[in-house]
């Protein structure tokens, strides 16, 4: 039985996944903490703080889902909204790591009613989220659902009904100051086949008292903790450590010269005495690469 822990003032919280499954087997339950892989990818993409909110908690989504649904391969999300911020791609593994970002990443909107970033008009209220799951083994698995409110959290809810046809509750957060994210996380909890309407009331009872995530992680609330009050209730065993997370791109100086192997001979010795060099950004996580005259004209010579 997870216990609440005591309440700390304002601790930075590194990090980290925690899996967990009711002992009746009607739960399943997985909570992340994503604070600083958001403020790597806000700082890597030069973030609006509109786009470090949606992409906030669309890096947490895929850190959440992956898990879940990919065991050992990973899984891409595209939300594709009418929204002046454009797509957003996020690619996340279940071992951990996650990358990703927003096609106009200096949108800023005015803050909502309920004065918070409006990610929901900035994605858009209208389009789709598809979702990719590569298994490692097979060929990629594609689904698509239309947009619930852009707001991230109930889109995925949207997707996870749809696909698996269980409830399911998607709480995704991301709090920034003028300093950058303060705090960035958030929980999926799925009822699994043998669920009563008892276990629906306590879940939804639960949602009601649990409060706001991030205001829970800025008070130092562990993941076990949040865990433990958000199943209030039931009898939960985690299913393994709590894992760290990390933002982290499959790019590399390898992989741009691969990628320029689709180019001729021609192209190559033009890039070579033209330019001088050939150059090349990640989208994913904006890293630039550059590849010299002499490897250029080696690469020609290869041909
Ligand atoms: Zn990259």
């Amino acid at each position: 039985m997870i216990g609440l822990e005591p309440v700390l003032d304002y601790v930075r919280m590194k990090d980290g996944i925690l899996k967990a499954i009711s002992a009746d087997g009607t739960i399943r339950a997985v909570i992340a903490t994503t604070t600083e892989l958001v403020e790597v990818a806000r700082q890597r993409h030069q973030l609006s703080f509109t786009a470090t909110a949606a992409l906030g908690r669309a890096l947490t989504a895929g850190v959440l889902l992956a898990p879940l649904v990919a065991r050992d391969g990973q899984v891409a999300l595209k939300f594709q909204g009418d929204g002046p911020l454009g797509k957003i791609f996020v690619d996340a593994s279940p071992k951990g790591t996650v990358r990703g970002y927003v096609q106009n990443p200096e949108i800023e909107l005015p803050l909502n009613s309920l004065g918070n970033f409006d990610v929901g008009a900035a994605i858009g209220k209208t389009g789709y989220l598809h979702v990719t799951i590569d298994h490692g083994f097979g060929g990629p698995q594609m689904s698509t659902v239309e947009l619930a409110t852009g707001e991230v959290g109930e889109d995925i809810n949207r997707y996870l009904v749809n696909s698996d046809q269980t409830g399911s509750v998607v709480v995704v957060g991301t709090h920034l100051s003028k300093n950058g994210v303060e705090a960035a996380g958030g929980l999926i909890i799925q009822l699994l086949p043998d669920h009563t309407e008892e276990t629906i009331c306590q879940i939804e009872n639960n949602i009601t008292t649990f409060g706001a995530f991030t205001f829970l992680m800025r008070r130092g609330m562990s993941l076990e903790a949040m865990l433990g009050r958000i199943l209030t209730g039931f009898e939960v065993t985690p299913l393994t450590e709590v894992k760290p997370l990390a933002f982290r791109c499959k790019c590399s100086d390898e992989r741009f010269v691969e990628a320029l192997k689709v180019f001729t001979k021609q192209d190559l010795i033009s890039m070579a005495e033209e330019d001088g060099q050939a150059e090349g950004r990640c989208h994913f996580c904006n890293e630039f690469y550059y590849v010299g005259k002499e490897r250029l004209l080696d690469l020609a010579r290869g041909r």
